[in-house]
């Protein structure tokens, strides 16, 4: 098997920072949500997919008690002794670099419930072709990959579904960001031309045929490279009129709500948190139509669904901005099945799928309209569905 470029840097750098041959290659990668956004922290439904970039961990147990990681973006190693991870996590981080509480909050993780004897130390050698800060969610990549290392390396014998709850501990406790379970769970359970169907209250996964490859279609990623000021601000202002909607409505969380439930929420609610209810209800019952239709119809059905994905984000949820909707018009206009903005909002990426050979002419719509429009250039490129977290060699 020829190891992809970022496999043979991670092992490159092992070599220079740990000293000779890793006794394995283990690699986890970054994902798209194709659709449900904002539904995470609600209980609700999302269905993201795995891409064809990926983040490799090169290591070996050694003899010393101590983890130690390098990573290609990063010129100092860090370690931490094993027995003494539980000092530094989660209330004494600032003992180490930000980089390194995500692969060592993971060694953490993976320990934090444990007792009885020690593992070994471990050497870990970082590289990756995800790019960071993107939306691409190139921490749940990082985070994977080393949870796919340590579990075999430690004989620890965890599901993959155990093995994402180690990178979303290290993700909100080791690194204090609170974010939802989404990511890890594609880059554990991802699969060629599939995308993972997760209900995030019961954390049942199941893997969803994409059908993308046999129909033509690619997935282009238009990054506006736009980041607000104000998305972490909006992201949590959002995030209170959910619950604020859900107390009023009188459910534990806006998963609870049906479509039927829309006429008293619009009676009950006020009008701005009407419509923060209503894009979570909508945008849960159009991941399950999603699936629905990928099954019934194939992925040439879809377009509408994401459409309404995205006009109920610019509408309802008032998280979008005009680059985005931008980017979702011409994509559509020039060819694209359907289109809508990912991640958070306040700024980031567009998705369009693209039949392959239109791909091209959507890219350069796009980019023109961004020119005409005096938007700074967008970053296309597109993405493949790919397989989860893995053993390398
Ligand atoms: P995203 O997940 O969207 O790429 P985040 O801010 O959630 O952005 O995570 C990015 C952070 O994860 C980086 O700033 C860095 O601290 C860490 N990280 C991700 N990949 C690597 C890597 N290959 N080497 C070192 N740190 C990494
Ligand atoms: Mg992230």
């Amino acid at each position: 098997m020829t190891l992809a470029r970022a496999a043979r840097d991670a092992r490159g750098l092992f070599a220079a920072t740990a000293g000779g041959e890793p006794e394995g290659v283990w690699s986890a990668p970054g994902r798209v949500n194709l659709i449900g956004e904002h539904t995470d922290y609600n209980d609700g439904f999302v269905l993201p997919f795995a891409i064809d970039r990926r983040t490799y961990a090169a290591a070996t147990r050694s003899g010393q008690r101590r983890i130690r990681v390098a990573s290609t973006l990063e010129a100092e190693t860090v370690e931490v002794r094993i027995d003494e991870l539980d000092l530094v996590f989660p209330d004494r981080r600032e003992a180490v670099p930000e980089w390194a509480r995500y692969p060592l909050g993971v060694a953490w993780a993976l320990l934090a419930d444990r007792d009885g004897d020690l593992p070994p130390g471990v050497d870990l050698a970082i590289a990756s072709d995800v790019p960071v800060g993107a939306g691409l969610s190139s921490s749940a990549a990082i985070e994977c990959a080393v949870a796919a290392a340590l579990d075999d390396l430690w004989e620890l014998g965890l599901d993959r579904v155990a093995l994402a709850r180690s990178g979303r501990l290290a993700e909100n406790e080791a690194v204090g960001a609170p974010t939802g379970i989404m990511d890890q769970v594609a880059a554990m359970l991802g699969r060629t031309d599939a995308a993972v169907f997760l209900d995030c209250r019961s954390l049942d996964a199941e893997v969803v045929d994409l059908g993308f490859r046999d129909e033509g279609l690619e997935v282009l990623v238009i990054d506006t490279e736009v980041s607000h000021a104000h998305a972490t601000g909006g992201y949590r202002e959002r995030r209170t009129a959910c619950e604020h909607g859900a107390a009023i409505m009188g459910v534990t969380a806006l998963r609870d709500l049906a479509m039927d439930d829309l006429p008293r929420a619009a009676a009950l609610l006020d009008d701005v948190t009407f419509r923060r209810v209503r894009h979570v209800v909508t945008e849960n019952r159009r991941v399950l139509d999603t699936v629905e239709t990928l099954r019934s119809h194939g992925p040439g059905a879809i377009g509408d669904l994401l459409l309404a994905s995205h006009a109920s984000m610019r509408d309802d949820f008032e998280i979008s901005i005009p680059e985005l909707d931008n980017a979702v018009e011409i994509a559509v206009a020039a060819g694209a099945i359907g289109a809508r903005m990912t991640g958070g909002g306040f700024g980031g990426a567009a998705i369009a799928l693209v039949p392959h050979e239109l791909t091209e002419r959507v890219t350069d719509a796009v980019t023109d309209a961004f020119a005409a429009s005096g938007f700074s250039a967008p970053r296309c490129f597109t993405v493949v569905p790919s397989d989860g977290a893995r053993r390398d060699r």
